[in-house]
């Protein structure tokens, strides 16, 4: 594979991450006017980005700092991010995505001969960035499809770097409870960093979200990390944060990329992170799609995951892999969910109520229902 160059052996063993087709893609395959496509794969805001965030964004692209390059340490975007949160600046780190996140965690932790350790049913990127510093991933079984954190507890040994936890975990849609995630940690040694992806936070009913600042003021060996990707409709920006004791914080600002978050972004999220009115709407709107999807599969007879996010994990059986393709003939993308390992499954992001439809539509005939 490697003929004309070295590389080390941990990086061939690494698949490319796999990521929703891009409308565009799809367009140019099937000769689809763009506009007629509908995608529903990859957890984005139907409603688009918040006029709080445009607003802001505009003002900062034609102002004459653009020229110039970006406030390092995001001063403006972190001020806001902890006055919101009610935490001191030194614990806020902004990355590219908080995918960037991950990836520094990885960086600043693991090493050859070191583990890291998540759930079955993970975002790949956990794996990607273990394998990519030359550490061993460790996957634990689910216990059906909950996350088993007894399972995982017990996985981790003197070796083990990290632990994700993801909540509401991606492809399943379903949370970690506040008394799960403390009586886990009460078990994991100080030393092992936990970082508990919250990139669906938003989307969880007020009284079941995480108090993920209490449990970051209580141990100083957890991350927690947000993202502007889903719930504020930023996505295409690639903007994220993560908030931890400034320890380890410190700690990721020693290899974090000196400018990994662009002005237009950091201008953008600090627009809207407290853009209250914006979320609430997000959050009906998501409500409501999610019991059309729900409804509709439960009378189509088809089994699914009660979710807790802005998707829909729905068993297809032995003809998914057909109907992605019918699908994308019809300028509709979802996200096949092989890669989790899951070939019956498919993942359906939440769209506004006519993009909810078109695909119910489409899904029922494929059915012959
Ligand atoms: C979408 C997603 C993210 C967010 O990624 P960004 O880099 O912030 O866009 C993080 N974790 C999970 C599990 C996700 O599904």
């Amino acid at each position: 594979m490697t003929e004309n160059f070295r590389s080390p052996d941990y990086i061939q063993r690494i698949d490319p991450y796999t990521a929703g087709k891009p409308i565009s893609e799809l367009a140019r395959e099937k000769g689809i006017d763009p506009k007629n496509i509908v995608k529903l794969a990859s957890n984005e805001n139907p409603l688009g980005a918040p006029a709080s965030a445009l607003e802001a964004m505009r003002r900062a692209a034609t102002a004459p700092e653009i020229s110039l390059y970006p406030d390092g340490n995001a001063y403006e975007l972190r001020a806001a991010i902890a006055k919101r949160c009610g935490v001191p600046m030194d614990w806020v780190i902004v990355g590219n995505g908080s995918d960037e996140l991950m990836e520094i965690t990885c960086e600043a932790l693991v090493e050859p001969g070191t583990k890291t350790v998540y759930s079955q049913y993970y975002f790949s990127v956990y794996r990607i960035d273990t394998l990519a510093n030359g550490g061993e991933p460790v996957e634990v079984p689910a216990k059906g499809f909950d996350i088993d954190l007894d399972a995982i507890a017990s996985a981790v040994d003197e070796k083990t770097r990290v632990v994700f936890l993801t909540t509401p975990n991606n492809p399943t849609g379903q949370i970690l409870t506040e008394a799960q995630v403390e009586a886990f940690l009460a078990k994991i040694p100080e030393s092992v960093t936990v970082v508990i992806d919250e990139a669906y936070r938003e989307f969880v009913p007020e009284d079941e979200r995480l108090d993920s600042i209490g449990l970051v003021r209580r141990h100083p060996n957890v991350l927690t990390t947000r993202t502007f990707s889903k719930a504020y409709g930023l996505a295409g920006l690639r903007v994220g944060y993560g908030i931890a004791q400034p320890a380890l914080i410190d700690f990721f600002n020693r290899i974090r990329p000196p400018f990994n978050c662009n002005a237009l972004a950091q201008a953008a999220a600090a627009g809207c992170v407290a853009d209250d009115a914006f979320l609430s709407r997000v959050y009906a709107m998501n409500r409501e799609g999610v019991a059309q999807l729900q409804g509709c599969f439960a009378e189509l007879g088809l089994e699914f995951l009660e979710t807790k996010s802005n998707f829909v994990l729905v068993k297809i059986g032995e003809k998914a892999a057909e109907l992605n393709q019918a699908l994308l003939d019809q300028g509709i993308i979802i996200r096949p969910c092989r890669s989790f390992g899951l070939p019956e499954w498919i993942r359906v992001s939440v769209g506004t109520k006519e993009q909810n439809e078109r695909f119910l539509g489409a899904l029922a005939a494929f059915l012959g229902k």
